[in-house]
């Protein structure tokens, strides 16, 4: 999902790299390349304006941390304003204990509002509170009976009065029912259109009006884009939405509808729907969603760590070591040991931008990689680990190193060659400030 937005994401963090002070003339770069990203991803205008005059106002003159680049730090402001915009944290479901919480579900047809119904009762039955489903979509031939089969397959009661009856009435008795029943919660669907038409904003605001809910869930497609600051608006005003479920998260979709809602409404997305499944519901959680529209992987965390494992006098000597070609296996070593305990390789090149595209299975040889360089490290000696030209020139310490290891000779004199050409790369990249450095090595 936003791949568009993490891509231009991407050139906006690559147009910030190497630099090393954020500041008025190298931040528009970057400034502009979240808006085309944010535009692109079909974000409302004036969500976008509002965004970047604040993400403008933070990075600007924002103290560069020591130990963190200028480019991590300035994504780390976007992250930080996208999780502001969609809401900070994750807004729970009303609960009214004890009593009957009423849940009143919005939307236009085809959004996916039955089978959030659905995914909603199951999500909220897992959490023991035993639910109610009511049916008053009289208007869509099959979506009485889809309700009910959805029903059936969650064991959860579905209240009917047919297709003949006023969807007020329907809506007013299945309250009833449920509060009888002793059930917890009772949800509502309605009808949709496939435009916002006037009658079915009337029937809605007589149902909101008849049972009095204490959430009205606006369901969005996240596939409409831009349409969907102009529904949220709309509900908004003549319904008054307490929250959204955005639907179909698990399709191509833009992120514009996560940031729309927010802004537009004042209301929280409570939960995101990622399948056709009925288990396929999720809590909306502000910060997770920010991490994967930028698809960066969570550069924060990455900074964070980095901060709390590293030394940063530690940091300077290594940078200095490998500018001046002096970096040594028990440098790599030392570098191997703390990426492992900032979490698995895995985990780590997730949070690397750019990274996060790997594969399992890359990953996974990436680990296996690590742990044979590591096994034959450790079968130097303190010398040859300091000097790994010794290696190149002696073919017997080689010998013996494969064997200690229970590698190959070959393995080992890749590793040495490996290791010598990373070494020189290093050095002319003359990029040394961040840990983590063998990510790529040795192949
Ligand atoms: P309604 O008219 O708003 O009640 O929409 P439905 O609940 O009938 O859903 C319309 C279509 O969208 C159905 O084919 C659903 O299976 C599908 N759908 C609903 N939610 C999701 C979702 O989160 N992901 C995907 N991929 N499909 C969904």
């Amino acid at each position: 999902m936003f791949d568009a937005l993490a891509d231009r994401l991407e050139s906006a963090w690559k147009s910030l790299r190497g630099q090393d002070k954020i500041s008025q003339t190298n931040i528009k770069e970057a400034l502009r390349e979240v808006r085309r990203a944010l535009l692109e991803a079909d974000v409302n205008l004036q969500v976008v304006k509002n965004f970047i005059a604040e993400v403008e106002s933070k990075a600007q003159g924002a103290e560069v941390v020591s130990g963190v680049r200028p480019d991590q730090q300035f994504i780390k402001i976007v992250h930080d304003e996208l999780v502001a915009v969609m809401g900070g944290e994750n807004a729970p479901l009303a609960h009214i204990e004890p009593g009957l919480t009423v849940v009143l579900m919005a939307g236009l047809q085809g959004t996916g509002k039955t089978t959030a119904s659905a995914k909603l009762a199951l999500y909220l039955r897992k959490q023991e509170r035993s639910c109610y489903l009511v049916a008053t979509d009289v208007y869509r031939p099959a979506a009485i009976d889809q309700l009910i089969t959805l029903g059936k397959q969650i064991d959860v009661p579905v209240f009917e009065l047919g297709s003949d009856a006023n969807p007020v009435e329907i809506a007013r008795q299945g309250v009833e029912a449920a509060r009888e029943d002793g059930a917890d919660t009772v949800i509502i669907d309605t009808a949709g259109r496939l435009q916002i038409d006037a009658d079915m904003m009337t029937e809605l605001a007589d149902i909101k009006a008849a049972v009095n809910p204490h959430e009205t869930l606006l369901v969005v497609d996240a596939m409409m884009g831009q349409e969907a600051a102009n529904l949220t608006h709309t509900f908004h005003e003549q319904i008054g939405i307490t929250g959204a479920i955005l639907t179909k998260m698990d399709g191509d979709s833009r992120g514009g509808a996560a940031l729309s809602v927010r802004r537009i409404s004042g209301q929280p997305i409570k939960f995101i729907g990622v399948g056709e499944k009925v288990e396929a519901l999720q809590p909306f959680y502000p910060d997770r969603m920010a991490s994967r529209i930028l698809g960066m992987g969570d550069v924060l965390t990455l900074v964070e760590k980095a901060q709390e494992e590293v030394d940063l006098a530690d940091a300077a000597k290594m940078q200095e070591k490998i500018l001046s070609a002096q970096f040594d296996f028990t440098d790599f070593l030392k570098q191997t040991r703390l990426m492992k305990s900032m979490g698995s390789l895995g985990g780590l090149m997730k949070m690397i931008p750019g990274m996060g595209k790997l594969n399992a299975d890359q990953l996974e040889q990436g680990e296996v990689q690590l742990k044979r360089s590591e096994a034959m490290i450790g079968s130097m000696t303190t010398e040859e680990r300091k000097n790994p030209d010794l290696l190149s020139s002696s073919p017997s310490r080689r010998r013996r190193i494969a064997k200690g290891s229970g590698h190959s000779e070959k393995d080992v004199s890749k590793l040495v060659s490996d290791f010598q050409k990373m070494r020189s790369m290093m050095q002319q990249m003359g990029q040394g400030q961040f840990p983590g450095l063998p990510a790529g090595f040795p192949g």
